[in-house]
């Protein structure tokens, strides 16, 4: 059976369905080298149920500030790491209000 590129498999593939496999969203920063874990729920929560391949626009690097460096992996958990393994969870929302200026005249 041929290999499925992992770009089409990420295409077909999204926040909802990988929630519903019990898969883990894994965003690492090649640059400063950091990983976090997310749970599908808590993204679709934020981006709704986006596919996979337009899920890492969402993000950028909470260190560097920048996305060019940033990949994104499905991870299977392991039996093993239920208990241990580090998942950045959706505390909370906010929504922020942001003035729009416009110079007129006096009228
Ligand atoms: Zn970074």
């Amino acid at each position: 059976m041929p290999e499925i590129h992992p770009f089409k498999r990420l295409r077909t593939w999204t926040l909802r369905a990988a929630a519903d496999q019990g898969q883990i969203i894994r965003v690492s920063c090649n640059l400063c080298r950091i990983t976090h874990n997310y749970l599908p729920d808590d993204l679709e929560k934020l981006s709704g149920n986006l596919q996979l391949d337009r899920l890492l626009t969402k993000f950028k690097c909470d260190r560097c500030g920048k996305r060019d460096y940033l990949q994104m992996k499905l991870h299977f958990p392991h039996g093993s790491e239920y208990g241990s393994l580090k998942i950045r969870r959706l505390k909370d929302i906010r929504t922020v209000t942001v003035p729009v200026w416009l110079d007129d005249v006096l009228r």
